[in-house]
């Protein structure tokens, strides 16, 4: 008998079959837009000097690399809960809030479910249509009920109303994935408006946020971007948030994020944690220690943590006036407003609205690489190639 027969192939990662596809084309005007991550001018995924600051730091001074805890490194956990909820936040005074160190923000999302799945049985999870494709495999294999809200129309427009028309009848308790900022893969964020709506929903439905920030900084600033979570931080006394350092740190493949939990009382939050730090014993353990150390570092030392911020902030500039500068590009051709939006959605990804077949002409004819649903990773642009680009859109939109 063979105990491996049965066993069927899984499709490839189509974003990273994308990759392999831009790496064989020969084209020299070749660009890529679907990889998911920060790109500089010179299309590398650059290591912030911060990082490099503390890294190099860290190497003279660490003074061993036995185990951390459970809960991950504790000047990381409390620098973190204080990027993510606001430095004079009184939530943390009053230990209201504990963030639980975790492989990258992935790692973060799958103790939440695995979490949800223990203690809050069943409880269903609803998703935004369309959402970053590995929150449907990670809760779908934490065991929980998957559905979805809509949240981008048919005309490639954020559609709040139907969001809203449709959380009003999740049931009770069931659990709501939000994107804080930076919403992958569409680029369309909540106003502040949108947000107190969903706020009002969220507590006459009874519903528990698990807000999803892996964009820090990318889309109106490090502060900017955290008012959501904040609000809802504030407003409701039970709350999940994911939170990677990932795209902010330059730090991908440090595997380096947090689940912070917001609980009523001090007494709960601990009971939670005990939950936490059981479940992610089965997991991995203890969390890679590196990249922690690393944002312990940068936050800790006031000199590193404003060459940090500025760097974010120019990262977080330079996919801006990329987004400026394409759809100024397009203005020659008559197309600045049937592509406006791309100035109005934030973060690193737009959902251009192009169809798949005009995706895949960009491929075949013009060597541009954009994931079929008319995702484009703006970073991976550069000032240089912006008419190339506009012309090649609007040979495809013709
Ligand atoms: N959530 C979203 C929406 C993301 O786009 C990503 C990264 N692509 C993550 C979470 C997780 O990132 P990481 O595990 O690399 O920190």
């Amino acid at each position: 008998m063979s105990h491996f027969a049965a066993i069927d192939r899984v499709p490839g990662d189509p974003i990273l079959g994308l990759l392999d596809a831009y790496r064989a084309d020969s084209n020299p005007a070749k660009l890529d837009l679907g990889v998911g991550v920060y790109k500089d001018a010179l299309g590398i995924t650059p290591i912030p000097y911060a990082v490099k600051l503390a890294e190099r730091q860290l190497v003279e001074h660490e003074p061993t690399k036995s185990y951390i805890g459970g809960h991950g490194d504790a000047a990381f956990g409390e620098q973190l809960l204080r990027l993510v909820l606001g430095a004079d936040n009184a939530l943390l005074g009053a230990g209201l809030a504990g963030a639980t160190q975790t492989p990258g923000g992935t790692g973060a999302l799958r103790l939440a479910g695995d979490f949800i799945a223990a203690q809050l049985p069943g409880r269903g999870i609803w998703l935004s249509a369309p959402t970053w494709p590995i929150h449907e495999s990670i809760f779908a294999t934490c065991g929980l009920r998957v559905e979805h809200y809509p949240y981008v129309g048919a005309d490639n427009r954020l559609d709040v109303e139907a969001m809203l028309d449709a959380l009003q009848r999740v049931p009770a308790g069931d659990v709501v994935l939000l994107h804080a900022c930076c919403h992958n893969p569409t680029g369309f964020d909540l106003s502040q408006h949108d947000w107190q709506r969903v706020l009002e929903v969220v507590k006459a439905r009874e519903l528990l946020p698990l807000i999803d920030f892996a964009y820090q900084g990318f889309g109106d600033g490090l502060e900017q971007d955290a008012w959501a979570v904040r609000l809802f931080a504030a407003e409701l006394p039970e709350l999940l948030i994911t939170s990677s350092c990932s795209k902010n740190f330059g730090l991908y493949r440090e595997r380096t994020g947090a689940l912070i939990v917001r609980a009523e009382n001090f007494e709960k939050l601990i009971d939670i944690r005990s939950q936490l730090a059981f479940l992610a014993r089965n997991l991995w353990s203890t969390p890679p220690a590196h990249g922690a150390a690393v944002v312990a570092s940068i936050l800790g030392d006031a000199q590193l943590r404003t060459l940090w911020t500025e760097e974010v902030e120019a990262m977080r500039l330079r996919i801006a006036n990329l987004r400026n500068g394409l759809v100024s590009a397009l203005a020659p051709h008559g197309l600045a407003e049937r592509f406006a939006h791309i100035t109005a959605q934030r973060g690193m990804f737009s959902y251009t609205g192009l169809t798949a077949s005009q995706v895949q002409r960009l491929r075949q004819e013009f060597s541009v690489y954009l994931v079929s649903s008319g995702r484009a990773n703006v970073a991976g642009m550069s000032e240089q190639r912006l008419d190339y680009l506009a012309d090649a859109i609007a040979q495809v939109c013709r």
